[in-house]
């Protein structure tokens, strides 16, 4: 029997089913309420054996080394809802020519429950050396609902942990969120309606630029990744939970997510812990806690695997469960799937 609330919902969707084509056609356009619908089953079905699942709105890796079935297995094997998982276009592919590594068709041709279809990766050299083919082939699938997610644009990039162990400086990036190539993330943003997420190590005199961009352009919905995430504290001491929490009541835009390190991680150049949100014995701050419960809509689930760590997914896993389970209940499903859920489909999960 169809209920009111059954049909009234039926109602809604409808222009939207029927405005958009099925996966598999010519263009390559997906059909977003497909997906949703098979997005919803899963993680009904882990929520119904009692698991959390979460969504890992933000991981990466490189599409010609990825074993696409074992990430799928450990998904289900850890109860992993969805994943954006984008491809990073690597130097051999750009200098092929690749400046939009369409990965997530052969992803949702494979598994098309659990992976969210997203854009690549902003990085050197394909954001910096080629920017606008690059951008406009990233604006192109987002346009031709290839796409549900723009990947993450490193505008301030420190080497990672692991390649600053390996002595790699060639991620040292900085790009101006202020100059041309932000101005053009941002309006591409607002002009697709699509969020995009931003690498941006935090450092004082970045703040003030960041903050004007999202007053100039207030429909773009982003994504600052790694919260509290701070590898110098002499450079980002103005980045404390009241400073974020003023951010997030300015912009009803702005997201953060939560990869970051354990208590014990260190970041290996300035020998600090750099995942600020937890106490040396482990516990998750009482304000950053705080911050959370009071905003929960604003925080999302990842794990940011990456090309050269996909195979410690059982580590990271664990390492975002702890976290997850500092919070209280509603605030841990709520951060896991519900606020991804809203952002991208622009309704709650239920
Ligand atoms: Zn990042």
């Amino acid at each position: 029997m169809i209920t009111r609330r059954r049909f009234v919902k039926i109602l809604c969707a409808l222009p939207f089913i029927t405005s958009l084509p099925r996966i598999g056609s010519a263009n390559n356009i997906v059909d977003f309420a497909q997906l949703k619908a098979g997005y919803a089953k899963r993680l009904k079905k882990i929520l119904a054996a009692g698991g959390l699942p979460y969504i890992d709105i933000e991981s990466s890796c490189n599409s010609r080394k990825l074993d696409m079935a074992s990430v799928a297995e450990s998904m289900d094997r850890l109860n992993i809802g969805l994943m954006a998982l984008s491809a990073d276009i690597g130097k051999g592919q750009f200098r092929k020519g690749v400046r939009f590594d369409n990965l997530s068709k052969t992803l949702l041709a494979g598994y098309p429950d659990r992976f969210i279809p997203v854009g690549n990766g902003g990085q050197p050299p394909a954001l910096t050396e080629d920017t606008e083919p690059f951008l406009d082939a990233q604006e192109a699938a987002a346009l031709k609902k290839q796409i549900l997610l723009f990947g993450e644009f490193e505008f301030r990039h420190y080497p990672s942990p692991r390649q600053a162990k390996r002595g790699e400086t060639d991620r040292d990036v900085h790009v101006p969120i202020n100059g041309p190539i932000g101005h053009r993330v941002f309006g591409m943003s607002e002009k697709a309606g699509m969020p995009f997420q931003i690498h941006y190590e935090i450092e004082n005199e970045l703040l003030a630029p960041l903050e004007k961009m999202l007053e100039q352009y207030p429909k773009a919905n982003v994504i600052w990744c790694h919260l509290a995430q701070i590898r110098y504290i002499e450079r980002g001491a103005s980045y404390t939970p009241e400073y974020v929490d003023a951010l997030v009541r300015r912009f009803p835009n702005l997201y953060f997510d939560t990869a970051f390190g354990n208590a014990r991680s260190v970041y290996p150049p300035s020998n600090q812990r750099h995942a600020r949100v937890w106490t040396d014995d482990g516990n998750l701050k009482a304000q950053w806690r705080d911050l959370i419960i009071a905003h929960p809509r604003r925080f999302l689930s990842a794990l940011d695997l990456g090309g050269d760590r996909l195979n410690k997914i059982d580590k990271y896993d664990k390492n975002h469960r702890n976290f997850l389970n500092h919070l209280p209940v509603e605030t841990r499903h709520q951060v896991a799937y519900r606020s991804a859920w809203s952002l991208l489909f622009g309704e709650e999960f239920d």
